[in-house]
């Protein structure tokens, strides 16, 4: 169909995988440094909602899965619950509210844990890094499967959601599968992926679309599917890379990249490395997008001279994607009879997923949960909620939340490091291994 050639348009203009390493080598230091400036690191966030889909939830006890929460006294003043419900008047010429309240609104694609709420807490991220802490079991995988479940929507058959939802994880099966006889014969042909599964730029050459690979396919909506599942599968391959790249290695005590878990989790899929690289896509596309909104908004912290430094940043930071080769073309999405519709459910999808977060065992790993699918919620608000003429802080100021572009660079900051991250490991494999 239209939609399906679109998709591949998509789909295939994310192939120049050695252009996005190298322009994010330049991206990452600038990053690095952003986020660990006070507009950046201090992110507002309820860890304590219960789960909203099932009663019993096992708690990791490891300290590891531990948060650092810090007192309203270490945060700009500009930030505190007190001084939120001051804030009224016009700043700079601008109608300036960036922490008014907000209900859950049609555009939002997630939950925005509002700062002006005091229910949440302060976190400081930088002192809070996203890493192995040992959280695994039932506990996890339920939350993993509940998030890959979201995958199951379909306009045409909306009250056969269960049905579709079967069919959905026999879809995954089948995609496993297809990827076992994928690694099989190119085993046969010589080139064994499972041993070398770091030969990056040969392994994503041919792109793999996991949701064609299945027997069911839903040729009108296999785009937005497709779409979906790999936001979820290239932020799992994500956290599968920060948990092998900052592992505590039990043995030792030592901290540290683990390889092996590195090829078993991610490097010896193809599609999961893939997907990663689309999820970077997709922010530098909403960074992008963006631009104009970023280049008029206050970076308030109440230190003009941290505030002007924080801005010059963001916007070298923006020159930069600008340059990048992974543009994500939003206008292919949502474009069929049933466009609206579909991007409801997509929405609601989406919502569902920053949902399942509070069902997360482990307080770190929600934290991050929260803070990457609020950022990729952000990313999607951004894209498809808006154009580029309500895209601008003086006529709309309330449009983001300090706490969405937060999340927003924080989680592109995180993809970024995983980019990176894989350049290391091929590396290391190519040490340990040889080029065979
Ligand atoms: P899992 O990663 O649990 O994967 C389950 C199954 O999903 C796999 O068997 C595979 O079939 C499939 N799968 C795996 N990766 C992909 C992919 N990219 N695309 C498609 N399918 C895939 N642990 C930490 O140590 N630190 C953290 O910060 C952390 N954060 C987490 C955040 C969330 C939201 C969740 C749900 C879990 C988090 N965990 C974290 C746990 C971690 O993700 C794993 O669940 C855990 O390490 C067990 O891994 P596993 O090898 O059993 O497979």
């Amino acid at each position: 169909s239209e939609q399906c050639r679109q998709s591949m348009q998509i789909e295939n203009s994310l192939c120049d995988y050695d252009a996005v390493e190298t322009i994010n080598r330049e991206m990452r230091k600038q990053l690095e440094v952003l986020v660990r400036q006070k507009f950046f690191k201090f992110y507002k966030v309820n860890l304590y909602e219960s789960c909203p889909f099932w009663t019993e939830n096992h708690l990791c006890m490891n300290k590891d899965c531990g948060v650092a929460v810090i007192d309203e006294s270490a945060i700009p003043e500009e930030w505190r619950s007190a001084a939120l419900g001051a804030i009224s008047s016009p700043k700079n010429g601008f109608n300036f509210q960036p922490f008014k309240s907000c209900q859950l609104k049609d555009q939002d694609f997630c939950q925005v844990d509002d700062e002006a709420v005091s229910e949440g807490v302060y976190v400081d991220l930088m002192q809070n890094p996203e890493r192995f802490t040992g959280y695994s079991g039932p506990s996890a995988a339920k939350v993993w499967d509940a998030i890959y479940n979201e995958n199951c929507f379909n306009i045409a058959k909306r009250m056969q959601l269960e049905t579709d939802c079967e069919q959905c994880s026999l879809d995954r099966q089948a995609n496993e599968e297809m990827l076992a006889d994928k690694l099989k014969s190119a085993a046969t042909a010589g080139v064994s992926m499972a041993r070398n599964p770091l030969t990056v730029a040969s392994s994503l050459s041919e792109p793999f679309n996991p949701l064609t690979a299945g027997t069911h396919q839903d040729e009108e909506l296999c785009l937005e599917k497709r779409v979906f599942y790999r936001m979820i599968s290239g932020l799992h391959a994500s956290i599968s890379i920060h948990i092998c790249d900052e592992h505590f290695n039990q043995t030792s005590g030592v901290w540290g990249p683990n390889l092996e878990c590195f090829v078993s989790r991610v490097g010896a899929h193809p599609d999961r490395l893939e997907n990663i690289f689309f999820d970077y896509a997709i922010l530098v596309r909403a960074v992008t997008k963006l631009s104009g909104y970023l280049k008029n908004y206050e970076f308030c912290t109440g230190h003009p001279e941290e505030d002007a430094q924080v801005k010059a940043m963001v916007d070298r930071l923006i020159e930069t994607s600008m340059k990048s080769p992974a543009i994500f073309d939003e206008k292919a999405m949502f474009v069929g009879p049933e466009a609206q519709a579909l991007k409801l459910q997509f929405r609601d999808h989406f919502r569902n997923i920053t949902k399942i977060m509070d069902c997360v065992g482990c307080e770190k790993c929600r934290l991050w949960g929260k803070v990457q699918t609020s950022g990729l919620g952000t990313a999607l608000k951004v894209l498809f909620s808006y154009n580029d003429e309500h895209l601008n802080p003086v006529n709309n100021p309330n449009l983001l939340q300090r706490t969405e572009i937060v999340a927003l660079f924080n989680t592109f900051n995180r993809l970024s490091e995983s980019v990176e991250s894989i350049t290391k490991f091929r590396e290391m494999y190519m040490q340990q291994y040889g080029s065979n």
